[in-house]
């Protein structure tokens, strides 16, 4: 099987919750095909066992350009702040709303402030990281992209994954909405729905044994954040531009 080349030059790319895990991944990804990196994320240290270089040096490292830019994704002015600092280098191309945060309850124990807290960060963060970097593309008169992270929970229950389910599950209808009204300014809106995927947000998630049990069922091994680059490269890229509102499913069947 071939392989993708992605060339993202002169391009600026802000990726949300870049510190660790699946951003990590796709932050070094798009620092690879050449792009300004700007890692967006409440903290600089990677939570990835073995990593301890954060991401931007890292992407430095290997003759890359970035920069950490400290982000609460569930306050819009923080995330104002992210898209001014991508102004000193041209303005955001490519907004990938990643940052996503998980607390496993049953349904009947979820709190208001556990609501709030998972909403916060992974489905406002994600709704006004989409906005504020569309308007921000449509004031320079620039065609850019959206990219957010989904879920296989966003169509698929799964027990103590009401709230953040809940998220995901909006994160579809927000990349759907936000591309109905936003192609006419010639900016698309996709997202990438990773499955299991081997990171530090799946700590105590109750359902991880049943999900890769080796029973025969899919996914038949847990996926790894590299296993998602290039997914977000392709919907970030020229070849997906006739592509809008769409989710691509990268979780090695779970879904089926
Ligand atoms: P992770 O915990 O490794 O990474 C999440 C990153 O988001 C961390 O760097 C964290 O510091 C950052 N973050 C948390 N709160 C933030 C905030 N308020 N503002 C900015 N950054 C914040 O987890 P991951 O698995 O890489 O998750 C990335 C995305 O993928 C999330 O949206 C998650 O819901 C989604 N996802 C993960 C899986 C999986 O199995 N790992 C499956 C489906 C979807």
């Amino acid at each position: 099987m071939g392989t993708i080349d992605a060339d993202f030059a002169d391009e600026t790319v802000v990726v949300t919750g870049g510190s660790s895990g699946i951003g990590r991944a796709v932050a070094t990804a798009f620092g690879d095909a050449g792009a300004t990196v700007i890692n967006a994320d409440v903290r600089k240290d990677p939570k990835d066992v073995g990593a301890e270089t954060p991401t931007h040096e890292a992407i430095e490292e290997r003759g890359g350009i970035a920069t950490f830019v400290e982000t609460d994704v569930s306050d819009p002015a923080q995330i104002e702040t992210v898209i001014e600092a991508a102004r000193e280098f041209g303005g955001v191309d490519v907004m990938v709303n990643n940052a996503g945060v998980h607390r496993s309850r049953e349904f009947l124990d979820v709190t208001p402030e556990d609501f709030d807290f998972v909403h916060g960060v992974n489905l406002k963060g994600a709704f006004f990281g989409t906005q504020l970097a569309a308007r921000d593309m449509i004031n320079r008169g620039a065609e850019g992209t959206i990219v957010n992270t989904s879920s296989t929970t966003a169509e698929r229950a799964e027990r103590d994954h009401s709230h953040y389910a809940a998220t995901k599950g909006g994160i579809q209808m927000l990349t759907r909405s936000a591309a109905l009204e936003l192609d006419g300014y010639g900016i698309r809106v996709n997202a990438v729905a990773p499955g299991p995927i081997a990171t530090e947000i799946r700590e105590g998630w109750a359902d991880e044994a049943r999900d890769i049990d080796g029973s025969g069922g899919l996914p038949s091994r847990a996926g790894t954040p590299a296993d998602l680059r290039d997914a977000y490269l392709y919907l970030a890229s020229e070849g997906a531009s006739y592509v809008t509102g769409e989710t691509v499913w990268v979780d090695g069947g779970a879904s089926l």
